[in-house]
């Protein structure tokens, strides 16, 4: 049962996103997730003079009257009348969408997902996330959070913007050649959200000493490709209970996940998740590794705006508490060239060794479902 039927009295409206279509006779009462198919024909002009009703707010009590004495529907035709019109999410609430507030069409958004917006948003204002990795990816998942009103972002990074980064690193001009990217990503971003707390730490992560210099989160993104920062980082969420996200491209793959969240998903460790060198064959290990000590990612902007907005989604998903992150328990790659989805099973493994034992933090299991 959709939340919404437990305020039946509260006054709803219908939600601006929901449209209604014929196509090859069939109707379509909204699109997308909430999409249902309407083939019974007698359902479908009370249902319309229904949803027309409920553009402006109206209490169930209301609907039903309005169904009954000005449509002339009744018995089980009304109450399958009113049942489809109370699915999903096409009534909301009369104060959940103020156009004029700056995230309303997120708000849209999150109601779509079957979230009261305003907690979402609440909590989003109070999340704080750790960036590592102010590149391509760092650019824009960053302005997503910020401008989604994600409370504190911490910004951290090593490098300073090149020439060669502008094809992806979009919150970059050429006149900040030469500028430590965290910096110069924080004076964007606060351009864009000035209610966002935003700081730029320029410096590298190395060992476990400067992870633990950095802020308090609730969330780490890593969107640098350091060597072994993924499992010095995933080492130090587990052992203290931070949740936190990979994402990256692989050659033309866009790639996010596992979301780690410790105690309760699978971790970085669970399973192989990259190929590496062999250890039992030295001369190979040793030709192997000088043939990709020559690696250059061949990094393109559309590659990085679709892992940077995949994974952007799923850490909103989860501080905010809407819908279902699609890298629990996996870490998923789109196909660029060949437009296929791959997906990297992450089940939690009992044997593992960096969260075999690690129980959930109590307040970080939503999310996790
Ligand atoms: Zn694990």
């Amino acid at each position: 049962m959709h939340p919404c039927a437990h305020r039946s009295e509260t006054p709803r409206v219908l939600a601006p996103y929901v449209r209604i279509g014929v196509q090859a006779q069939t109707l379509f009462l909204g699109f997308g997730s909430i999409r249902q198919a309407i083939n019974d024909r007698r359902l479908w002009k009370p249902l319309v003079q229904l949803a027309h009703h409920h553009m402006t707010p109206r209490t169930r009590s209301e609907a039903l009257a309005f169904l009954t004495q000005s449509c002339g529907v009744d018995g089980s035709l009304a109450d399958a009348v009113m049942l489809t019109l109370e699915r999903d999410s096409y009534l909301i609430s009369a104060h959940s969408y103020d156009p004029a507030d700056r995230y309303s069409r997120h708000a849209l958004f999150y109601e779509l997902s079957g979230a009261q917006a305003d907690q979402v948003q609440q909590r989003l204002s109070q999340a704080r996330v750790l960036l590592l990795g102010c590149g391509g990816i760092g650019n824009l998942v960053a302005a997503a959070l910020a401008t989604a009103g994600v409370g504190e972002l911490t910004l951290v990074d090593s490098d300073r913007v090149e020439l060669s980064n502008l094809t992806r690193q979009f919150l970059f001009a050429e006149a900040d050649i030469d500028l430590p990217k965290a910096e110069v990503l924080a004076r964007e971003l606060r351009r864009r959200d000035s209610t966002c707390r935003i700081r730029s730490i320029t410096g590298e992560v190395t060992d476990e000493e400067s992870l633990d210099a950095l802020p308090e989160a609730d969330l780490v993104l890593v969107s640098a490709d350091s060597p072994g920062l993924t499992d010095l980082v995933n080492a130090h969420c587990v052992t203290s209970g931070r949740v936190w996200l990979n994402t990256c491209y692989v050659n033309d793959i866009a790639v996010w996940g596992p979301l780690v969240i410790p105690g309760v998903t699978g971790c970085w460790d669970c399973r192989t998740l990259t190929a590496r060198p062999p250890t039992d064959e030295p001369e190979l290990r040793e030709l192997i590794t000088r043939v990709n000590g020559r690696y250059q990612a061949p990094s393109n902007g559309p590659v990085d705006m679709l892992a940077s907005s995949l994974a952007a989604l799923d850490v909103l998903r989860h501080l905010g508490g809407f819908g279902e992150p699609a890298s629990l328990n996996r870490r998923m790659g789109v196909w660029t060239h060949e437009l296929a989805l791959d997906e990297q099973p992450v089940e939690r493994s009992p044997d593992c060794t960096a969260c075999a034992g690690v129980r959930p933090a109590v307040h970080r299991l939503r999310g996790a479902r």
